[in-house]
């Protein structure tokens, strides 16, 4: 048997490396001899740390919310020692310290669930894992689980059985859109990249994730490295790109350091270098760590930084897919949007088609936060309402309080009200509520939130983020923060709802790329559904 411990950076936060340790440490106590394997994400940041006991033939059993403390009885549940001095010896030292010490106690039940539990059943059943096939099961640093379970497998199709074009077309079927946020064709993309005339030619993965409440980048990058780099050996193949960068955010040193360790396994096991597995396609990678400002998100100030330069965007065109690192066709592509490729080539284009709605196909990944009972890292497909994320995965708001809106899609997204439940998570149903789909933040709020501070908070990120290049941003935004500052002490006067709007008008018509343009997003969302809030701010009653 094995026990499986999730050690993603959230469960680690939640303790996991602790009870690693303890779990450790007792069953070299006990003399006995069960893996201990590290997994990726769960999913279930709201139930962490989480324990998993895998013995064959058996009902795995999951344990949640463990504690040092809970691990002798875990593992005297299900392990016993091969000797039977030291079994006795052992479950003598727990009755004496039952017996004497207050802190021994056994595990409750409440904390021992399987996946058959109706909670856990919840959070799992309306999900499809295909960026996150495998998640909690699979080590993330462990390329021969990774090839057991499929991996790989999809660069031998398309090297050997897929010529750069047809790989294109098959994405284009797939209806596949880029999951960093704007939702571009990534068929059209990686064909005006193939297109652009040049010898060289580069790929970027970006994980630059920066939003408030946004981890997806994150959690892709630490728990599944070989596959976005699996995903970025088949875009390269299929745009002509020879060397590549993963720009990852230094404050991700957990997923540095496993995209680091998949590179060099890669590289060591000839998957990644000269003429691939023979197949005459080449690609060297690297790891670039971005300093942490969210304008680098924008592919032209992603590049400017990556060339040493200070992380600006460009004015465009050209854009980078004609011009981009060192002036070289460049294809900029989300983690997200990589980690999906290799499901699709193994699956097809028309299963991956067959799910999500008209015109946004698949799975999106979404963090899952706020003021929701089951938070975590979740994939669901396309064409899912809010209201279904909400109450059958979140298992809704907490007792008492009532369901009152969702920002999706970060700070550049916007605040959709609960009466507007039913609105489906695609690309297209989301703008027409003035929202996003952005890199797929989902922040929950109740009826105790305030849509002024709301509003305040997140154009106070981006403001605080704008590089200052153009007027409208820099100014724009500092103007606005400036009057939902003033709202929010019990300032606010006459006529600045009205200023809000004017101001956002000409922020988001002006600004030069998607920071300024997508800023106001939160600030107008939450006026057009949560007006009398405003209203009651100027005029003193709250
Ligand atoms: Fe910089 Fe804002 Fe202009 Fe973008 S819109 S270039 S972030 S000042």
């Amino acid at each position: 048997g094995e026990v499986r411990v999730g050690l993603g950076s959230c469960c680690v936060a939640g303790g996991s490396a602790k009870i690693r340790e303890a779990l450790e440490e007792e069953l070299e106590s006990l003399k006995c001899k069960v893996d201990i394997k590290p997994v990726g994400c769960v999913g279930m940041c709201h139930r962490t740390p989480l324990v998993e006991v895998v013995i064959p033939g058996e009902e795995p059993v999951l344990y949640a919310k463990v504690k040092p403390e809970d691990i002798p009885e875990i593992v005297e549940r299900h392990f016993w020692s091969d000797s039977p001095f030291i079994k006795v010896r052992a479950a003598t030292e727990r009755w004496l310290k039952k017996l004497y010490t207050d802190e021994a106690r056994n595990v409750p039940d409440r904390y021992s669930i399987n996946v058959r539990d109706e909670p856990v059943a919840d959070f799992l059943s309306r999900q499809k894992h295909i960026a996150t096939e495998h998640g909690g099961v699979l080590n993330p640093s462990d390329m021969e689980e990774y090839k057991r379970l499929g991996g790989f497998k999809a660069i031998k199709d398309v090297f050997f059985k897929n010529d750069p074009g047809g790989l294109i077309s098959t994405i284009d079927k797939s209806g596949l859109r880029g999951r960093g946020g704007g939702g571009f064709p990534t068929g059209k993309k990686w064909d005006i990249v193939r297109k652009a005339p040049g010898e060289k030619k580069y790929i970027v993965a970006n994980g630059d994730e920066g939003d408030p409440g946004a981890f997806m980048d994150r959690m892709i990058m630490e728990s599944y490295p070989y596959r976005v780099i699996e995903g970025m050996l088949i875009a390269s193949f299929a745009v002509g790109a020879t060397e590549g960068v993963l720009y990852v955010r230094a404050e991700y040193p957990l997923a540095v350091k496993r995209i680091r360790q998949a590179l060099a396994d890669m590289e060591a096991a000839g998957l990644l270098g000269d003429n691939i597995m023979g197949s005459g396609h080449s690609l060297s990678l690297k790891i670039f760590e971005g300093a942490g400002a969210f304008v680098c998100g924008e592919e032209s100030a992603l590049i400017a930084s990556l060339e040493g330069r200070r992380g600006m965007p460009n004015y465009r065109p050209p854009f980078p897919a004609e011009k981009g690192l060192n002036g070289c066709p460049t294809l900029v592509n989300n983690a997200e949007t990589f980690s999906v490729l290799p499901w699709i080539i193994r699956n097809g284009a028309e299963e991956f088609a067959k799910l999500g709605t008209d015109r946004s196909k698949g799975t999106k990944v979404f963090s899952l936060a706020g003021k929701v009972e089951r938070g975590g890292l979740i994939e669901v497909p396309m064409g899912i309402t809010i209201r279904e994320v909400v109450e059958q995965i979140g298992g809704g708001v907490a007792d008492g309080r009532t369901f009152k809106a969702v920002q999706i899609g970060g700070p550049s997204g916007g605040c959709i009200p609960a009466s507007l439940g039913d609105t489906t998570v695609d690309f297209e149903a989301l703008s027409e509520v003035g929202a996003m789909m952005g890199s797929g933040g989902f922040v929950v709020l109740d009826d105790r939130d305030c849509m002024v501070e709301m509003a305040r908070y997140f154009l106070s990120f981006t403001q605080s983020e704008s590089c200052g290049k153009c007027t409208p941003c820099r100014v724009g935004t500092k103007r606005m923060l400036e009057i939902l500052t003033r709202l929010c002490k019990g300032q606010g006067k006459q006529g600045d709802i009205e200023k809000l709007e004017q101001l956002a008008k000409t922020v988001k018509g002006q600004s030069l790329c998607g920071l300024g343009k997508t800023a106001p997003n939160p600030v107008l969302t939450t006026i057009k559904y949560f007006r009398e809030e405003f209203e009651a701010h100027i005029e003193g009653r709250c």
